[in-house]
């Protein structure tokens, strides 16, 4: 008989999405040559998108929802991983077409898994998660350009949330001088004990951007799309750059080319789910030496599979500080 297991599961009945915390056996699994015991997920933006039904994130129904996990292979049919082994991934499809980490088990294939890196454990592994890796990936971005801690200050916006909180405990650690772009006032305490220099205000950021505006910084990690991100271009100094990954405010970019052509201002895009396994494995790495794990334990929430409804409201209302780790099992 095959055995059972806890997954939150999304359905969709004419037009109506329906998330519920149901028991699925091995045999509703999907392909994959790996079988994974998980231990811990994280909530990402994303994935309370696809809990709240704000955004077609899930593109194949019923889905197990969950962008990342970190767990132990319990089955291997590739020599790459054996059983016993701890992995973590991150992305390729997970919780949008193929079955994700919000479950006791997930069976994927082999590619999509990288070991999990050594020094940290599956929890932290997901009190990073697919933010904090992203945030990695957009350091990554602005050091490729030459950005050092002397060029100038860095501007980093939804810095009270997930890939906010980390970018900066990461710039900070490697000694940036950060500049935090909140709209919590409750939440800057926290951000100076991340390590942000100065924290401002969001609200200005929103309103429509001017093509250029007084060059304050040399680079900015956006996570808000939006008005927010063309405020950010308007501000970034000559031969600046900016790493933009999320749409927390809008998909447009209502902006000028002014920076771009009169600053030579660099706009980097920034994917976690389809970046090649090399800038995975190297993300990971230098999260491995560059970011202080008693600010991870301060940025990290954990809640269990049954408090993910509520967690998933929460992010979608940016009520939701730093990162939330859900403990499976
Ligand atoms: P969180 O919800 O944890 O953080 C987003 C933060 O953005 C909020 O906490 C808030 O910060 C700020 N914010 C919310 N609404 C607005 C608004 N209208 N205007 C400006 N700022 C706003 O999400 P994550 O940090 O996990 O993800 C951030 C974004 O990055 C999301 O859009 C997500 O989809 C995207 N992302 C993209 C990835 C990729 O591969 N490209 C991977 C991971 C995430 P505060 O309260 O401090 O102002």
């Amino acid at each position: 008989m095959s055995k059972t297991f806890r997954a939150w599961q999304i359905t969709k009945d004419d037009d109506a999405q329906v998330a519920s915390l149901t028991e699925l056996s091995e045999d509703d699994l999907m392909e994959g040559d790996v079988t994974v015991a998980v231990a811990y997920s994280a909530l990402n933006y994303k994935d309370g998108l696809a809990i709240t039904a704000k955004a077609p994130v899930v593109r194949r129904f019923p889905l197990i929802p969950g962008i990342d996990f970190a767990g132990t292979v319990i089955r291997s049919e590739n020599r790459a991983f054996k059983e016993g082994d701890q992995v973590i991934l991150n992305g390729f499809g997970v919780g949008e077409t193929h079955h994700g980490g919000f479950s006791e088990m997930a069976q994927v294939k082999s590619d999509w898994l990288i070991p999990l890196p050594q020094g940290i454990t599956p929890k932290q592994a997901m009190a990073v998660g697919t933010a904090g890796y992203t945030a990695m990936l957009c350091v990554l971005a602005l050091e490729n350009h030459g950005i050092t801690p002397e060029s100038g200050k860095i501007l980093v916006t939804g810095a009270a949330g997930g890939v906010g909180s980390v970018a900066i405990s990461i710039l900070s650690k490697l000694g940036y001088h950060v500049v935090a772009v909140t709209g919590r006032t409750s939440e800057h305490d926290y951000l100076s004990e991340l390590g942000a220099a100065e924290i401002i205000e969001r609200q200005p950021f929103s309103d429509k951007a001017r093509p250029l505006g007084k060059e304050l910084w040399a680079g900015a990690i956006d996570v808000a799309g939006g008005n927010t991100l063309a405020n950010v271009l308007s501000q970034i100094s000559y031969g600046g750059a900016v790493a933009a990954c999320g749409l927390a405010e809008s998909m447009n970019l209502p902006g000028s080319v002014a920076p771009f052509i009169l600053r030579g201002v660099t706009l980097y895009g920034v994917d976690s789910v389809m970046a090649p396994l090399n800038k995975r494995q190297q993300a990971w790495q230098r999260i491995t030496t560059d970011l202080d794990l008693d600010k991870l334990e301060r940025i990290s929430t954990e809640i269990t599979l049954e408090g993910v409804a509520d967690a998933a409201e929460a992010i979608m209302n940016g009520q939701i500080r730093g990162r939330t780790v859900i403990k499976i099992v």
